[in-house]
């Protein structure tokens, strides 16, 4: 069976850690921002790395967006580009939609238009954090 093919959105802390995480599992990974600079910060850990707006259907598009397996949104603070993104790539057929919300409400117009899984980073590891100082392997945290 072939590998599966990941694609994420916005090389912020969270969207270039997940990036590069599965580059280097040894998947393949686009990587797309709409800052230069950010795309050229990973074009070395990442299969390809593009600059782009994905609020423009156009470019996502001709970028193949449909193809891939997995694409990960994690557009932070532009509420707006995060969730028109998300509706487009819902639009074009992703098979699996994985977006990062900046806050409740956030999440719950992600979950609406169609993303399969909605992310709260901070929120997340911080239930995993208190879950594992109350295991018993504390010593190992
Ligand atoms: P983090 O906390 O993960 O660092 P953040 O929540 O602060 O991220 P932002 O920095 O606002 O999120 O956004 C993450 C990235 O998304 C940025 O590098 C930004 O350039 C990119 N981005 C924002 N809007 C768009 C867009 N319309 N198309 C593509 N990339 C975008």
């Amino acid at each position: 069976m072939a590998k599966k093919q990941f694609a994420v959105i916005g090389m912020g802390r969270f969207g270039s850690s997940v990036a590069s995480a599965l580059s280097n599992l040894g998947f393949e990974v686009l990587a797309i921002d709409s800052d230069e600079q950010k795309t050229q910060d990973v074009a070395s850990i990442v299969t390809h790395a593009v600059s782009a707006d994905t609020t423009d259907e156009d470019a996502l598009r001709a970028l193949g967006i449909r193809n891939f397996d997995v694409v990960v949104v994690a557009i932070g603070a532009d509420i707006q580009a995060s969730i028109l993104t998300t509706l487009i790539l819902k639009d074009l057929g992703v098979p699996k939609l994985i977006v990062k919300a900046q806050n409740e409400l956030h999440g719950k117009v992600l979950s609406k238009i169609g993303a399969d899984k909605v992310i709260f980073p901070e929120r997340d590891m911080g239930l995993r954090v208190a879950h594992h100082l109350i295991s018993p392997n504390i010593l190992d945290f």
